[in-house]
């Protein structure tokens, strides 16, 4: 298939804002391609080479692709690097110098989809000394071969940023369109293996009947099931009936699984964080039995018992290097509370069976634990109150109410699992651009502009916060914005949307000084979420209805 076919998909893509027509322009595209390519081509209208649940990443910085690109045109790195400061989008910059150009490139193939698929993906492949020259070499014979509209993608493709207003709800909902799929069958599939490659090629070849044969399979991460927010424990109660509740432990959520002799943690953003936590592997191995499993529970860093700072935990698991001495300073406890695979899925089990498997498979010790549970309706309310007061007495954040007969939802966050905090609400947002302190301060990024996600998952600004920042956050947070930086402009940094900020605020009010249309009053940053991604972060609908709550 011709890579010219799907730049003109994207082409078509970019004219349109609107959801529905993005949704059926790739509908149609999708219909009628072949077996062989619909899950790359799927893959790629998001931007992607690797499906989300890849351990492997398009491994390349911005300075490579501006020197392949300065390289490929003839022209110096300094005007790659003026433009890319000008126009703000590498695809443009790239397009222009095209146009520009004066020597004539020969063709030497029309580019297909496969090739440029494999040739990014080969990319992400090399490491290690001279990989630089290697992946330059391969960006440029894209590029020479690439036509003006085609060189204009390559570059968006190899940095995943095809900003066309793709998300991954469109492409879902496109795919049940082609292939005439459920859309709750076609979500389903997808939470269940995140590998939107994966389902579309299942849609085209067996139907609705071949994607609901997709299931669970231990060693390949599922999105977790999410919370919201509880009003209050006794309307959640009441609402309820019958619920399970259970103290909210304030570290990180991990997936563990066991398949054969191999077992594996992953974050909640599906990240394998294995090798950086070594020492909970005998604890699990012994607790749980020899068949295959998924397990769920929330690891927190402890010292004499007590909980200790949750950043210490998010360094611990993304630790790469001196990893014993991590082990001794930041001692790791998990708490349990759910399962989801023992020798067979159990996801469309009530919680209350899960549950009793789960305390039926496990042995607790010292390092894995069960999470603290009772059960309560509006008689003994009085336990759940109790229970939340002891939790925040010990270290922790507060309790989970749990309806018992829930089946486990990937990737939903619905109203079956509440939590309810001692600490006001915060939102997740992610960082967008920055401004340099003044005098002492002149080194670091001081304020923070922050968005939140907006319809066709845009990003809409939504406030400048510069408290709650430490001098190591500071720092920490300078050289994330370094690493990220898309641009500057005097004292002003923009930024991949890539670092997520919990904040803090006293109220929300509205605001036509930002892209939300609502703004904060005194944000604070309370912490970085490393474990979350951009698919975490709050959206302006949830804040609009908090607003009018
Ligand atoms: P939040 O991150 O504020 O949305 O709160 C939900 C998170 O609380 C889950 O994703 C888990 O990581 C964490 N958590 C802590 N204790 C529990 C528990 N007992 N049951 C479920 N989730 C828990």
């Amino acid at each position: 298939m011709k890579y010219k076919e799907l730049v003109n998909v994207y082409e078509a893509l970019s004219q349109t804002t609107k959801k529905l027509e993005k949704a059926m322009i790739l509908a149609d595209f999708f219909r009628d391609i072949d077996s062989k390519n619909i899950g790359k081509v799927v893959l790629m209208s998001l931007g992607l080479v690797y499906p989300k649940n890849s351990e492997e990443e398009q491994g390349i910085g911005d300075k490579t692709l501006m020197k392949a690109i300065s390289q490929t045109y003839g022209v110096p790195i300094s005007k790659v690097e003026d433009r890319v400061r000008e126009l703000g989008d590498i695809g443009q910059v790239t397009e222009n110098l095209y146009k520009e150009k004066t020597q004539q490139t020969f063709f030497s193939k029309e580019l297909t989809v496969e090739f440029v698929f494999n040739s990014i993906r080969k990319i992400a492949n090399i490491s290690g000394s001279k990989s630089q020259p290697r992946k330059i070499a391969i960006i440029s014979e894209l590029l020479s071969s690439a036509s003006e509209l085609e060189a204009k993608y390559i570059p968006k493709t190899i940095l995943e940023e095809l900003r066309l207003g793709v998300g991954e709800a469109i492409v879902r909902d496109a795919i049940s369109n082609a292939f005439e799929i459920d859309k709750e069958v076609t979500e389903r599939a997808y939470a269940l293996t995140n590998d939107i490659g994966l389902v579309a090629e299942f849609a085209k070849e067996k139907g609705e009947k071949g994607l609901k044969e997709l299931n669970l399979v231990p060693g390949r991460p599922v999105k977790p099931m999410l919370a919201q927010l509880s009003p209050g424990v006794d309307i959640s109660v009441k609402t309820m009936g019958n619920v399970i509740c259970e103290t909210k432990y304030d570290g990180i959520r991990i997936q563990i699984h066991k398949k054969g002799d191999e077992i594996k943690f992953f974050t909640r953003r599906l990240e394998n964080v294995t090798q950086a936590i070594p020492e909970m592997m005998e604890p699990v191995k012994n607790g749980l039995p020899d068949e295959n499993f998924i397990v769920e529970g929330e690891i927190i860093a402890t010292r004499d018992g007590k909980p200790i700072s949750f950043q210490n935990i998010l360094q611990r698991v993304r630790r790469k290097y001196n990893i014993d001495k991590a082990i001794k300073n930041v001692p790791l406890t998990l708490y349990l509370f759910d399962v989801l695979y023992y020798k067979t899925s159990l996801i469309d089990k009530p919680l209350k069976e899960r549950r009793k498997i789960l305390e039926q498979i496990l042995k607790p010790g010292n390092k894995v634990n069960l999470s603290d549970k009772i059960d309560v309706n509006m008689d003994n309310i009085d336990e759940a109150k109790k229970l939340f007061e002891d939790s925040i007495a010990k270290g922790h954040e507060g309790i989970m109410i749990k309806d018992p007969n829930e089946p486990y939802i990937p990737g939903l966050r619905g109203k079956k699992m509440l939590k309810f905090k001692a600490e006001p609400e915060t939102l997740d947002v992610v960082v967008i651009g920055g401004t340099y302190g003044l005098g002492r301060r002149s080194k670091f990024v001081g304020s923070y502009l922050v968005a939140l996600k907006g319809e066709d998952d845009e990003l809409k600004s939504v406030v400048h916060v510069a408290t709650g920042l430490d001098d190591e956050t500071l720092e920490q947070l300078t050289k994330l914005m370094e690493k990220y930086k898309k641009y500057d402009k005097g004292t002003k940094i923009f930024v991949e949307p890539k670092i997520i900020l919990e904040i803090a605020y006293s109220e929300i009010v509205k605001s036509p000084e930002y892209e939300a249309g609502y703004s904060l009053r005194f944000p604070v940053v309370k912490r970085i979420r490393n474990d979350k991604g951009i698919d975490d972060i709050n959206t302006v609908e949830s804040l609009k209805s908090m607003f009018k709550g």
